[in-house]
């Protein structure tokens, strides 16, 4: 089976794991400072904030940034739960605008959702794609409201030679299928000296000096085993993104004319870092999406559809009230298909996921 996702763990991340255990200091120590520092200078920001995952790092950019009980952020319905959810836990509500053909927040769609209650955007670089952030920082400095770039998947991903994270404050998630991986693991981004300072300390039950609270905080602090894996895989990062760019060019070669395939739309300035490779299967397929799938999987492909169900179709967003149709999104969710692109994919195997797809799509 070729896998859809696999980290990519050598001895080295191992070894700099048993030496912050032999090293005793564990948790919010010198490794995570460190890769803090060097996450910001990959990333092009003054300051960065570790946290235990991508959702404890969304919901912290958030408080950070003052979200609460009453405000409105306009968010994607095609994303990650967790992207809608982290809104839900500030206790504001997530606003969402429809996608356009890059999968990712239409800029257009964002200001016809802007109400007096809009306090923020958050933007979501799904796949490993930057969304269009042009017209999106045009319209929050317009409106006076705050970027909270959810780049969970998009990890170097670049917008006109700026990297994802450094436009407003950026999340990203080290989980274990990301471009980059701590185990568990999540970081935020920014040259907010305010909102870093704000996040750092509700990372750690609100205080600024131990046992004095002044805010609610939460215990959202990295370990420094996990911070340890960090820094070794950041120092590989670069050579996983060209992997899976090179991966991404081969497959989108092989499959470019094929009968209801739409291979992967990168519009021009943007660096795709391929977190997923994500076609569209159409109606002209003679298969539909869900049966070219299985047949991939049944040949040992392995495949995956991200996202089956836009956030606002959710069972969970429909008991809290949500009605409003997406139809860019709920047309996304029953075409998409993703292929292995990982850097632990093959020549050999990129070969054979394109004779299966050829053979398939006829
Ligand atoms: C992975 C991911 C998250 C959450 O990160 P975790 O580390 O799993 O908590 C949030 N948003 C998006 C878009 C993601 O892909």
């Amino acid at each position: 089976m070729i896998p859809i996702a696999k980290p990519m763990i050598g001895e080295d991340e191992i070894s700099a794991v048993a030496d912050v255990m032999r090293s005793g200091m564990m948790a919010q120590g010198p490794k995570v400072k460190q890769f803090e520092e060097e996450f910001a200078k990959y990333i092009g920001t003054k300051f960065a904030v570790a946290s235990s995952n991508g959702t404890t790092a969304l919901h912290l950019a958030l408080l950070a940034h003052g979200i609460k009980a009453g405000d409105e952020v306009i968010t994607t319905p095609f994303t990650f739960i967790a992207s809608a959810n982290s809104i839900v836990m500030c206790g504001a509500k997530p606003v969402f605008a429809d996608i356009g053909a890059d999968f990712n927040v239409d800029p257009q769609k964002i200001e016809e959702k802007i109400t007096e209650k809009t306090k923020a955007i958050m933007p979501v670089h799904l796949f490993g794609l930057a969304c269009d952030m042009k017209p999106i920082m045009e319209i929050a400095e317009k409106h006076g409201l705050a970027v909270i770039e959810d780049a969970c998947q998009s990890h170097g991903a670049e917008y006109n030679g700026k990297r994802v994270g450094s436009f407003g404050t950026g999340v990203f998630s080290f989980y274990p299928t990301k471009n980059m991986t701590t185990g568990e693991g999540g970081m935020i981004t920014t040259n907010d000296e305010e909102a870093a300072t704000l996040a750092s300390e509700i990372r750690n039950q609100g205080s600024k000096q131990r046992y004095f609270h002044h805010v609610l905080g939460y215990n959202f602090r990295m370990t420094d085993m996990a911070a340890a894996i960090g820094i070794v895989q950041l120092s590989k990062l670069e050579r996983f993104i060209e992997a899976r760019r090179a991966n991404a060019e081969t497959l989108t070669k092989g499959l470019a004319g094929l009968r209801g395939i739409v291979i992967p739309y990168i519009p021009e300035g943007r660096r795709h870092v391929f977190n997923q490779y994500t076609v569209r299967v159409t109606l002209g397929h003679r298969m539909n999406r869900d049966t070219l799938m299985a047949e991939l999987n049944r040949r040992g492909i392995g495949t995956g559809v991200y996202y089956p169900l836009p956030i606002n179709r959710q069972p969970l967003y429909r008991d809290m009230g949500y009605e409003e149709e997406m139809p860019e999104s709920e047309k996304a969710a029953s075409e998409v298909l993703s292929l292995p692109v990982h850097p632990a994919v093959t020549e050999d195997n990129i070969a054979f996921i394109l004779s299966v797809m050829r053979e398939l799509s006829k």
